[in-house]
């Protein structure tokens, strides 16, 4: 993304904030736009939780992507933007009777079923409005997908899907009740994967599934393969765009689609991650016995992965050009987990300096929260600035 050409004006700015390069965010949705016509089928949803952001909501709309949503206010927020009801899905292990309504207001694509329980459940309430709801079902295929265990959900042990054994009489289950319509099967194996082959396992798996279930007399309308392509944290400068055509060409070249079935992807990360950062000045300067911290006023507060996951982003120092020290890059927040990088290598850093925590756009300003009275901090974009 674009920093050194905003210097001038962050320096007027107070820290901390977001900054949205608006220019890579629409390079970032061409290239996923021209991957997704690889599977003529195919539909691409932007999974709103990773960041929802108005001018990332109105370039999903504009690009006439869907939404995948996972609570019911992410269902309005998606109404609210103009997105019609027909492209949003809807996921979820504990949707509230009231999310239900609010989805069947909007007459939503399909709700992703992840329990028996949650299906009667749909049923009963669609019946009270008089209306039918669409089902897929989220099955877990029990496939590694090799990433943080925190992220990773699609293995037996995880609270996420329906079992594969329970597939076959969940799919009855749903033919069997009036208010409900079998859609599809939905599947979302982890987050920031880089490495494909899972994908493809995640692919040959389906094969077998349909196999399985045509083998009983069940055609499936849709298969919803979810999201997790990752993106570089390590050189998001040299790397500003992932990789949506390889991505497509996986599912493409191993998923069997049916004539008439439709594929659909729920990508968050890749469409959101890179062309955001955390703008921050250095507060102090401090030497430790061993080491010397460069103290940030922006914290897990602000930016919480690095606490939550161990994640790393890269940290670059906007306005010294001195030869590289060696810092532990932390925030104010009284935690010991409030740490960005330990041991990390910046140009001489003094009090004052802009610092960059880069590749922020993905669950970021999302996930803040205003934990030691902080308010929460300003998301500005390139064309506001
Ligand atoms: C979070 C989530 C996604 C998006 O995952 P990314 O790794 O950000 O692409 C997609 N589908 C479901 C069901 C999710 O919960």
């Amino acid at each position: 993304m674009q920093l050194n050409q905003y210097i001038t004006k962050f320096k007027q700015h107070p820290t901390p904030f977001y900054f949205y390069d608006l220019d890579l965010m629409r390079r970032t949705f061409d290239a996923a736009a021209q991957a997704i016509v690889q599977i003529p089928s195919g539909h691409i949803h932007y999974a709103l939780k990773a960041n929802d952001h108005p001018a990332i909501l109105q370039e999903v709309r504009r690009r006439g992507f869907g939404i995948d949503a996972v609570s019911g206010g992410e269902v309005q927020l998606a109404i609210q933007t103009g997105i019609p009801g027909n492209k949003i899905l809807f996921a979820g292990v504990g949707k509230t009777d009231k999310e239900i309504e609010t989805a069947l207001e909007a007459d939503i694509l399909c709700f992703n079923a992840e329990s028996v329980p949650e299906i009667e459940v749909i049923n009963d309430i669609a019946a009270r409005m008089g209306k039918t709801a669409r089902i897929a079902l989220r099955i877990n295929p029990n496939i590694d997908a090799h990433t943080h265990k925190n992220i990773t959900t699609g293995l037996d042990e995880n609270k996420f899907g329906i079992s594969l054994e329970d597939m076959l009489p969940t799919i009855h289950l749903v033919n069997h009740l009036p208010h409900v319509v079998y859609q599809g099967l939905h599947f979302h194996i982890g987050s920031q994967l880089l490495d494909f082959m899972p994908f493809k396992e995640l692919s040959l798996k389906i094969n077998e599934i349909q196999q399985a279930l045509e083998s009983e007399n069940i055609q499936t309308p849709s298969i919803d393969v979810g999201g997790g392509l990752g993106v570089d944290y390590a050189d998001p400068l040299h790397n500003e765009i992932p990789d949506f055509a390889g991505y497509i060409k996986i599912f493409k070249d191993n998923l069997q689609l049916r004539p008439q079935q439709s594929f659909h992807c729920e990508l968050g990360r890749s469409l959101s991650a890179q062309y955001a950062a955390v703008i921050s000045r250095v507060v102090f300067i401090k030497h430790g016995a061993h080491k010397q911290f460069a103290i940030l006023d922006a914290g897990f507060t602000d930016l919480i992965r690095p606490a939550l996951y161990q994640a790393s982003h890269k940290i670059v120092n906007l306005t010294s050009q001195m030869p590289e020290e060696r810092y532990d890059i932390v925030g104010p927040i009284c935690e010991s987990t409030d740490v960005f990088a330990q041991d990390y290598p910046l140009p001489k850093s003094s009090r004052g300096d802009l610092v960059a925590l880069l590749s922020a756009g993905a669950y970021g300003h999302v996930m803040a929260s205003t934990y030691n009275a902080r308010p929460l901090i300003p998301q500005i974009t390139s064309d506001e600035i």
